[in-house]
């Protein structure tokens, strides 16, 4: 299997612009920002989605992920952040190895859309709630 881009940019074959680093996760920034600031943050273990991630290996991303915005609200100065994660393509995944977006937001930008409100019939939310509820702790249910 081909390494993905960001594994050759975790083992240096090409260059990114590099916030923070320890040994399980990697910051860095985006090539294309939707917005000054916009950062990535990854595993630098080359797995697809969040369904993929140990515990644990989640825990040292959601660290960093913090720590990260911690230092983009003290160096930019942002009016708020948005966290954003894509899993799969439909979802807009386009590059598939686990990585956060940090995307600093200022009033007025536009930066990135909302999702546009639907509408959930109180009985449909209680049976869907039910559905996934009745999956939770299943070790391998993807
Ligand atoms: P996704 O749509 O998969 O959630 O986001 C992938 C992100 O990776 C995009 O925002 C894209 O701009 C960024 N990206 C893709 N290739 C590179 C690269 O080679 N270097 C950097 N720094 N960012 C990249």
């Amino acid at each position: 299997k081909m390494p993905s881009i960001f594994t050759r940019i975790v083992n240096g074959e090409i260059p990114a612009a590099k916030v923070y680093e320890d040994a399980q996760t990697l910051a860095f920034l985006d090539v294309s920002p939707a917005s000054r600031g916009h950062t990535l943050v990854i595993c630098k273990e080359e797995l697809p989605t969040l369904l993929d991630l140990s515990p644990d290996l989640l825990a040292a991303v959601a660290r960093t992920v913090q720590l990260v915005a911690r230092a983009i609200s003290a160096a930019l100065s942002p009016d708020g952040l948005n966290i954003v994660q894509n899993n799969g393509a439909a979802a807009g995944q386009v590059v598939p190895h686990y990585h956060v977006h940090i995307i600093p937001r200022w009033e007025g930008d536009r930066a990135i859309a909302h999702w546009r409100p639907g509408a959930g019939a109180p009985d449909e939310l209680r049976d869907l709630a039910a559905a996934i509820s009745a999956r939770m702790g299943e070790e391998d249910a993807v």
